[in-house]
């Protein structure tokens, strides 16, 4: 679906980006691991077009393509946004809008889609994930749970063709992460193609078709979970493996 290649991130003299590659083939869940700083989100950002990288490529298969080493058109940068869409770590709803009208509002206002067929998908969404009574709260009303729920249903409404989840259960009491990872692992069953920077490494191994492990600002490894997890080639995640599993 995307391949990556040498993407590249500086925040003034801070190089948090150095060189990243990265293939996610289609309907494949990469998770992405590695220490605290070492430039995970900055990676889905720059996917996501929330961060421009300072070089490297972003190429869909069948396009868009952008090489970010030349001059990029914001309507360049625009179309690679519009392939992917983001979960995050503290969800990020909208606190004064419904749930319903947080789900439409991408759709509708950016993708310029009719309200009704917004709606009606919305409806289908929150039902799949067990929420179509909630749709006329508020974000402040639900739980850490059902709130990322939402965000991920967000996600889904805007018909991505990529999943970008940042830490999606952290932030959630330990007895909320089982009914937010059970809906991940449905989309891993349906195939979507996503990318999940987590610390859980247990939840990685379970779900993901590969690990990349990343620190200093480049790939250090990447593989089928087992390889990368429990037998790591490189001393470097072998350090990295042994504290959180
Ligand atoms: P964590 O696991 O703690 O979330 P991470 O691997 O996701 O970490 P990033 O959040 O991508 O790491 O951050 C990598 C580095 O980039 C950090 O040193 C951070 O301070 C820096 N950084 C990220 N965003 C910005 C920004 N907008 N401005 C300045 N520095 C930033």
């Amino acid at each position: 679906l995307l391949t990556v290649t040498g993407l590249q991130k500086s925040f003034g003299g801070n190089q948090v980006l150095r060189s990243i590659d990265l293939d996610l083939a289609d309907g494949q869940v990469t998770a992405l691991v590695g220490p605290s700083g070492s430039g995970k989100t900055t990676v889905l950002r720059c996917l996501n077009g929330l961060e421009t990288p300072d070089g490297g490529t972003v190429a869909f298969r069948g396009g868009p393509s952008v090489d970010f080493g030349a001059k990029v058109s914001r309507k360049e940068a625009l179309s690679l946004r519009d392939r992917s869409a983001m979960v995050f770590q503290t969800y990020n709803l909208f606190p004064h809008m419904t749930v319903l009208e947080n789900i439409i509002e991408g759709p509708v206002r950016v993708q310029k889609r009719a309200r009704k067929d917004a709606v009606s998908d919305a409806e289908r969404l929150l039902d799949r994930v067990g929420l179509a009574d909630k749709r006329n709260d508020h974000p402040f009303n639900l739980s850490g749970g059902q709130q990322q729920r939402v965000g991920i249903v967000r996600a889904l409404a805007l018909q991505p063709d990529l999943l970008l989840f940042d830490e999606p259960t952290s932030a959630l009491d330990p007895e909320l992460v089982g009914e937010v990872l059970t809906v991940i692992k449905e989309l891993a069953e349906e195939k979507w193609t996503m990318v999940i920077v987590t610390h859980e490494l247990a939840f990685a191994r379970e779900v993901a078709d590969e690990v990349v492990f990343m620190d200093g600002g480049v790939v250090v490894e990447h593989g089928h979970p087992d390889q990368v997890l429990r037998n790591p080639r490189e001393e470097r995640t072998r350090r990295f493996v042994q504290r959180l599993l």
